[in-house]
């Protein structure tokens, strides 16, 4: 198995900000953020309603009434914020004035986020080390990233790469492994209904393509 990384390097505003489709990048059409937040909420809480009603549901009661508004502005403002490039954080360096040079492990970062398949949740944990060059990152900068591209129907592995590609981006460096390890309740709570299978995904380069950084790594996260 090739564990190099072979993705060309793409800059922050590639991936996901621009409407250049690459194989990392969420599939939204050109037109995704014409309509403001509110207008998106009131035309979601519309369909939601509709999705209500079929099947059978009497809107009228109190406790179902507002449900329609409460889904569409937990999508626009909440689960999905992701989406939207204006809300992708701002995600500033410093220079690496102490010459740290060995491994920065951030583990147990929690991810929270949606299949795309079944928009059924998918939770879990996301550890992330680098190797720092010229510059470093605040910490929770890295939480902050996991959380933003968290926000978006997703698959795993993408949500991985897109972790990956975004530090790799910011902080200048290959030197990035991105473990995520999740629950997805498409699995857990329906079709199969396997409660105990978890899926893990991992995208590294640069000095972690490197068995013993990697070993390093899987030690510390232990
Ligand atoms: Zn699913």
């Amino acid at each position: 198995m090739n564990f190099e990384t072979t993705t060309p390097l793409l800059t922050a505003e590639e991936i996901g900000d621009s409407h250049m489709m690459t194989s990392v990048d969420t599939p939204v059409r050109q037109d995704a953020f014409e309509r403001s937040d509110e207008e998106k909420i009131e035309r979601i809480a519309g369909l939601f309603r509709g999705i209500m009603e079929e099947l059978g549901l009497n809107l009228d009661d109190d406790s179902l009434n507002g449900t329609p508004y409460r889904v569409a502005k937990m999508y626009i403002k909440e689960l999905f914020d992701g989406l939207d490039p204006k809300n992708k954080p701002k995600l500033s360096t410093f220079d690496n004035k102490y010459g740290y040079r060995k491994m920065l492990v951030e583990k147990d970062i929690r991810v929270s986020s949606a299949c795309e398949h079944h928009f059924l949740p998918i939770v879990g944990r996301a550890h992330i080390a680098y190797i720092a060059e010229s510059k470093v990152i605040g910490l929770s900068k890295i939480n902050r990233i996991v959380e933003y591209y968290s926000h978006r129907p997703q698959v795993q592995e993408r949500l991985t790469l897109q972790i990956y590609h975004a530090l790799r981006s910011a902080l200048g460096t290959d030197s990035i492994i991105v473990v995520i390890d999740a629950e997805h309740l498409c699995v857990s709570a329906r079709g199969v209904k396997d409660e105990n299978s978890r899926t893990t995904t991992l995208e590294y380069g640069g000095a972690f393509a490197k068995e013993d950084y990697r070993k390093e790594f899987f030690d510390i996260i232990k």
